[in-house]
């Protein structure tokens, strides 16, 4: 996406402006004067990023020509995949328009910008929420069925975030060991939300022997006008592995306005200043702890994903596509290490047989059993996989060819002396089946090395089954 903005302002200067300033910065902006274009436009297209002029709000926020009940709508339709910015004029102490704004947030509106604009921090807010956009969609996957996961914008049900704040001290050496929980018990108390802010160390955060666990937003408070150092601890935040997910909101005091553009690129999610009302900061860190639920939906999703593209679900072993990239990895490890590895190719003995007297779901009760005895009798650096119906594939790194062969023995005799129960009152059932092994050293590409396998597998068959054959060079 190269970067689509839709402006939505009622005064024709405000619309060119913006216009000019986001077009020069390479982005694709339309310009809509009224929410009913608004709609219009979003219909036909996607953006990445809405900005939206705050006089667009109505005291009754449910009127289809509100502002905010069409951010409500959209963001409904579309998940996280735009980032809604309300540009906002007039006294920061009007107390109607303070609440209609604290709503926005709450409906989930990414920011509330004060105009007139200062370009750089205008950018640098657009930027992050550019950036912070991506990873949601580049997560987003689409199965057959729809998208991989559903499009709603609430909180999990039974997901706790765990927000921390800290404070920053003006230096590393004055970072205090135990903070004041005041203002943390204030925010709580305005947040109907069941999981509290906690009030931790800045040093328990950063050490990684000993946080308490991770947390999914921090709000960094900086009660100290060293903006300077504020920036350079986030940025260290940002950079240690075990924060990489987190959820940064950062408190300045009196930031100049290259300070806070650059809060923004260092990596901030949100930043709040002096002149953000108190009132603010509750829906702001909701926002995040929302963001954060959603970001590890969508991976957890991705992460399922992945597993059942890898795994036999009858057995949950790993698959032949899985196979097939891990043999790759172990032939590279072999030849590096100059050691050998084995490959042990499996077939149950008269398998047919078992569906024809027992039916498929007892077939299906033996595989599970096989792969049951297959992973008792394995070490966890083993591979093994279901790569077809009745057939299984072992790879057995570091091992020669006595030790391949004493396992591959073993684990036929294992599955020999299986009792697998068919029915209550039946005598148990028993399969055994024939192996065969290859071993190299690394050199032969796995294809070949399959074939092998695969070559003194029949040479176990029709050597009467029940028997574990090693494979010839070719
Ligand atoms: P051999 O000793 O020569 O290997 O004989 P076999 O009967 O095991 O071999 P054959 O290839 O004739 O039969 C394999 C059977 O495995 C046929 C097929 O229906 C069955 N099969 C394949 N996949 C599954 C499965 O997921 N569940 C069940 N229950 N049966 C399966
Ligand atoms: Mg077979
Ligand atoms: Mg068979």
């Amino acid at each position: 996406m190269v970067g689509r903005i839709l402006v939505v302002d009622p005064v024709p200067t405000n619309r060119m402006v913006l216009r000019a300033k986001l077009s020069l910065a390479h982005y694709e902006v339309s310009v809509v004067e009224s929410v009913a274009q608004a709609r219009a436009a979003f219909a036909a297209n996607r953006y990445e990023v809405v900005l939206l002029c705050s006089t667009l709000i109505c005291i009754r926020s449910t009127a289809p020509d509100c502002a905010l009940s069409w951010m409500s709508d959209a963001r409904a339709a579309h998940n996280m995949a735009t980032a809604f910015v309300f540009m906002r004029t007039g006294p920061a102490a009007d107390d109607k328009m303070c609440t209609l704004l604290d709503r926005c947030l709450r409906a989930g509106a990414s920011d509330l910008l004060w105009r007139p604009f200062n370009e750089g921090v205008l950018l640098a807010r657009i930027r992050s929420l550019m950036r912070d956009n991506a990873a949601p969609r580049d997560l987003h996957i689409q199965s057959a069925e729809g998208d991989l996961t559903p499009a709603d914008n609430g909180r999990e049900e039974g997901l706790k975030t765990l927000i921390f704040s800290t404070e920053i001290a003006p230096d590393e050496a004055a970072q205090p060991t135990t903070l004041d929980p005041s203002p943390i018990d204030a925010i709580n108390q305005s947040r109907q939300a069941e999981d509290k802010i906690c009030a931790v160390p800045l040093s328990t955060l950063m050490r990684p022997d000993a946080r308490p666990s991770e947390p999914d937003v921090v709000v960094l408070l900086t009660r100290t006008k060293s903006v300077e150092h504020a920036l350079s601890v986030m940025s260290q935040m940002r950079s240690r592995s075990h924060m990489h997910d987190v959820r940064i909101i950062l408190s300045l005091q009196c930031p100049s306005p290259e300070q806070l553009a650059r809060a923004y690129d260092l990596g901030a999610h949100d930043v709040v200043t002096d002149s953000t009302p108190i009132g603010e900061l509750a829906p702001r860190i909701d926002n995040q702890a929302r963001i954060a639920c959603q970001l590890q939906r969508h991976k957890r999703a991705v992460r399922e994903g992945l597993k059942q593209a890898m795994t036999d679900p009858l057995t949950g072993l790993h698959n032949r596509r899985y196979a097939a990239q891990k043999l790759r990895g172990m032939q590279r490890t072999c030849l590096s290490n100059n050691t050998n590895f084995a490959i042990l190719a499996f077939d149950v003995d008269h398998f047919k047989g078992v569906n024809d007297r027992y039916g498929h779901a007892v077939g299906d009760i033996v595989l599970t059993s096989l792969a049951q005895t297959l992973r008792q009798n394995l070490r966890s650096g083993d591979l093994i996989c279901r790569t077809g119906g009745e057939e299984f594939l072992v790879a057995l790194p570091n091992a020669g060819q006595d030790e391949a062969a004493a396992t591959a023995d073993r684990l036929r005799k294992a599955v020999g002396a299986m009792d697998i129960t068919v029915k209550a009152g039946l005598a148990p059932l028993h399969v055994t089946v024939s192996i065969g092994l290859s071993v190299q050293d690394g050199r032969v590409a796995i294809p070949d090395m399959l074939e092998q396998a695969d070559r003194a597998l029949y040479d176990a068959k029709s050597r009467g089954r029940n028997v574990v054959a090693i494979a010839t060079a070719a």
